[in-house]
């Protein structure tokens, strides 16, 4: 996110196609110091506005403990990324928080890494915990990370936890987002993460792996479909029929 126009404008659209949780980053752990942070708590404000104005659940990240004070405050979820999967004075504060918490594989995370970050939440008494695969660095050069689909099966014979999808910083490549997502539901994720910009050539993070919402739209139809192939069905906002 990056201004209350520009949130409320994706926020606009994905609403409107269907998508139930808003992922939004206030606080942005960037690669280089001087990238864009992010908006802090006035991020986590327009996040609220957005949820009181189109009826979404929030999802943003805490970077560190202080951030995750004022993302409890402020949001229904709490994402804690990549980079902080092993921060475990962090997932200890997450786990003594009533919110659920979305758990972001490390870069080079093995599963058994991931579960027992998971637990360090669970053991202090949240079981509310989401998994999510978001690619691993491997030495491939056609993709920013190797989105590994195969994780999801391994962990649902491992965990009971749901495990989501993020083929955007899965794959970093907006071509690549729309069919990765297809293949992540038929795979049996739980959900996906998709990052949605409204003019991705002009965003300040992550435009060459955003997709734009008319995409988006086509991309829930088709999951919606191939949710059905497999006995599931897309849950999405009450408020809409679809
Ligand atoms: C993000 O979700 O915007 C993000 C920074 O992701 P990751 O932690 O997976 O790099
Ligand atoms: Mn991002």
């Amino acid at each position: 996110m990056e201004s209350r126009e520009q949130t409320r404008a994706v926020a606009a659209s994905v609403s409107a196609a269907g998508e139930r949780l808003f992922r939004g980053g206030a606080y942005k752990p960037r690669t280089s110091p001087y990238s864009f942070q992010g908006l802090a708590e006035n991020g986590l404000k327009i996040l609220a506005e957005v949820r009181q104005d189109f009826g979404l659940k929030i999802v943003t990240e805490a970077i560190d403990v202080e951030s995750l004070d004022l993302v409890e405050r402020y949001s229904d979820v709490i994402q804690i990324g990549a980079r902080n999967m092993q921060n475990f004075s962090l997932l200890r504060r997450a786990g003594r928080s009533q919110r659920p918490v979305l758990l972001k594989r490390g870069i080079a995370a093995t599963l058994d890494e991931l579960l027992m970050a998971a637990e360090y939440i669970l053991s202090e008494g949240n079981y509310n915990v989401i998994l999510c695969e978001r690619g691993i660095r491997t030495f491939t050069d056609h993709t920013r990370n190797t989105l590994d689909l195969s994780v999801i099966p391994a962990a649902q014979r491992l965990s009971h936890l749901p495990i989501i999808v993020d083929p955007s910083h899965g794959t970093g490549r907006r071509e690549k987002v729309i069919p990765l997502s297809r293949a992540a539901i038929a795979v049996g994720a739980d959900g996906l993460m998709i990052e949605v910009h409204n003019q991705p050539e002009m965003a300040l993070s992550d435009g060459n792996q955003s997709i734009e919402p008319p995409e988006f739209e086509q991309l829930m139809s088709e999951i919606r479909q191939i949710a059905l192939v497999l006995g599931r069905s897309l849950t999405t906002s009450s408020a809409r029929t679809l």
